[in-house]
């Protein structure tokens, strides 16, 4: 599957119970649909609607769909934080969104955000609303020992 996720291929909304709105499209039939974040386990859906309103809550969906390719063939598994540069896997499950001066966001997990944090001059980070207390902190911290581009500065062994 390489296809390329944007708001044109998911123009479907799916609607949490609790008021999340992914950027969706149909798998197949009705019954089965994918959500931009291809969040898993796939989300309870209350409502699916058939076009492109209302807005996309879900920050991964608009992270997604802001034109981050999700599956780069580099890029594939790993969270949009992730410099296609960048050789190194994810830490864990994306929890921060880092956005640069023009308020451009890509989610990511605390170590890739860390070093789009340090990479983007003036860039912010901010912690999504089901991350873990502090990571928007951690990732803050650990950016300010990186320098920028830190994959093309690998760390000495010793
Ligand atoms: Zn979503
Ligand atoms: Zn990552």
């Amino acid at each position: 599957m390489t296809s390329t996720t944007t708001h044109e291929t998911h123009q479907r909304r799916a609607i949490e119970p609790n008021g999340t709105v992914h950027a969706a499209r149909y798998a197949g039939d009705r019954a089965h649909f994918t959500t931009a974040c291809a969040a898993y386990p796939a989300p309870t859906i209350e409502t699916l609607e058939d076009g492109p309103s209302p807005a996309v809550t879900c920050p991964s969906c608009q992270a997604v769909c802001r034109g981050i390719d999700p599956d780069d063939a580099t890029t594939g598994t790993r969270c949009p934080a992730a410099h296609p540069e960048d050789p190194t896997p994810c830490t864990g499950p994306a929890v921060v969104t880092v956005l640069d001066t023009r308020n451009h966001g890509a989610d990511g997990c605390e170590h890739h955000a860390a070093r789009l944090l340090a990479s983007l001059k003036g860039s912010r980070v901010y912690h999504l609303p089901h991350a873990p207390e502090g990571a928007a902190i951690r990732v803050f911290t650990a950016a300010g020992d990186l320098p920028p581009f830190a994959w093309m500065h690998p760390t000495p062994d010793h």
